[in-house]
């Protein structure tokens, strides 16, 4: 039922717009509210707050099926329900939430995630966004932020309306940063948005942009938890986001299927649909093949996944590893199947594979993937046999 909810809105109102939005680098904040009206914008939230009360695997079919038409839009969905209001979900406090879940569930505010800095991506406890505590019990925070997703919502520039904001507080025992998260808002001294990304290869449909605090002065009731816990749901909330990104995989590498598959059998070479020629039936059927792997591999880790918990980093890890690199490839092969069309924009799989590219960096590089999986085989070989 949610599917063919989502499937229709995606046909009705996504569509339509998403080729514009993407050639004009416009993030489309009325749709993304319309979103939030149709209950979708607070996916895992509880209902008395507005949300939908669902679980990883529902966020797997919204963005799967967002992102079988407009993958950029499904990003600022992401960063706003997986990366702002699951975290706030499972991590904040029972004011903050009445004060904040409310707005982004109906989508008053845009919500986004601010981790990585111009210096520091991959390697997060680099980071130099630093909050220390002052006397009145406030804290006064300066750093930047880079690439972030939501960061601005509109033409003029304006801020995110509240940031999940991962700051260094201190360094622990074994010299390692200590993080802890702060909720800033918009209007709060010392926050503002730096630079609009421009001209991304894709995603164009999603803003990015650098966030700066300057002497940030945000009252300590916005602060998450206690100082230094933070990693324990940075990593947590990093399995969530990693299924999530593969599930947008999905929803790509579907749309390249079902339009290589079509134009096919629409297309004619040499008095023959192309599909008769054993070159294109290598395309077609290894992406099949690819796609049914990839879709397996997805819902099965996302009903796994425990939104309260993490543990399943070898399989986020190992699904978003395989799954964005098939996407990838599979609308590599639906440009190759549909000739001159298949590299215009008319024919969206152009359009998709430049977002697909997004997808083997954001929320972890292949490589940390590559990292993170081999580490945890090492310390536990037996997953190999389960
Ligand atoms: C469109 C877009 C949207 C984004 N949205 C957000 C957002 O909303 N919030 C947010 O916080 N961030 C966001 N990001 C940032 C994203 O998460 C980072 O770009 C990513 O984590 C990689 O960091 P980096 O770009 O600094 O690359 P680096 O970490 O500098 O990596 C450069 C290269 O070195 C490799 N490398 C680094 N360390 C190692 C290692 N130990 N072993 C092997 N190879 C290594 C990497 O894999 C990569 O190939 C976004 C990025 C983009 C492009």
């Amino acid at each position: 039922m949610l599917r063919e909810m989502v499937r229709n809105f995606v046909s009705d109102r996504v569509e339509p717009q998403a080729l514009e939005s993407d050639r004009n680098e416009r993030f489309n904040l009325g749709l993304f509210k319309e979103m939030g009206a149709l209950g979708l914008l607070g996916l895992t939230a509880p209902s008395e707050y507005g949300g939908a009360e669902m679980d990883c695997t529902a966020v797997a079919i919204v963005n799967e099926e967002l992102s079988y038409s407009d993958p950029g839009l499904c990003l600022s969905f992401l960063a706003h329900d997986q990366l702002f209001v699951n975290n706030l979900v499972h991590s904040g406090s029972e004011s903050q939430k009445d004060r904040i879940l409310s707005k982004v569930c109906s989508g008053e505010w845009v919500g986004c995630l601010g981790m990585s800095e111009p210096d520091y991506g991959t390697d997060v406890l680099g980071m130099q966004t630093f909050a220390e505590k002052t006397v009145d019990g406030s804290w006064l925070i300066n750093g930047r932020k880079m690439w972030i997703t939501n960061g601005i919502v509109d033409d003029a520039g304006t801020p995110a309306d509240v940031v999940w904001l991962y700051a260094r507080t201190g360094t622990d025992a074994r010299g390692r940063a200590e993080i802890t998260t702060f909720l800033v808002e918009k209007g709060m001294e010392g926050y503002s948005a730096g630079q609009k990304i421009e001209d991304k290869l894709g995603m164009r449909a999603s803003t990015t942009a650098e966030l700066v605090f300057e002497d940030c002065v945000v009252p300590a009731e916005n602060m998450v938890g206690s100082p230094g816990e933070s990693m324990i749901h940075l990593m947590r909330n990093l399995e969530h986001e990693r299924v999530g990104l593969a599930a947008m995989s999905v929803g790509i590498a579907r749309r390249c299927l079902a339009d290589m598959n079509s134009y096919a059998s629409d297309r004619e070479a040499f008095g023959k649909q192309i599909r008769e020629f054993g070159q294109i039936q290598r395309h077609i059927g290894e992406s099949w093949a690819e796609y049914r792997a990839m879709r397996a591999y997805v819902y099965d880790t996302a009903r796994q996944i425990d939104l309260a918990e993490a543990g399943h980093r070898l399989d986020s890890d190992g699904v978003k590893l395989f799954a964005t690199t098939a996407a990838k490839n599979i609308a590599d092969r639906a440009i190759q199947v549909m000739g001159g069309y298949g590299y215009v924009g008319e024919y969206v799989v152009e359009r998709l594979w430049r977002d697909a590219k997004l997808l083997e960096i954001g929320g972890g590089t292949l490589e940390s993937h590559q990292k993170n999986i081999t580490k945890d085989l090492s310390r536990d070989p037996s997953a190999i046999d389960e």
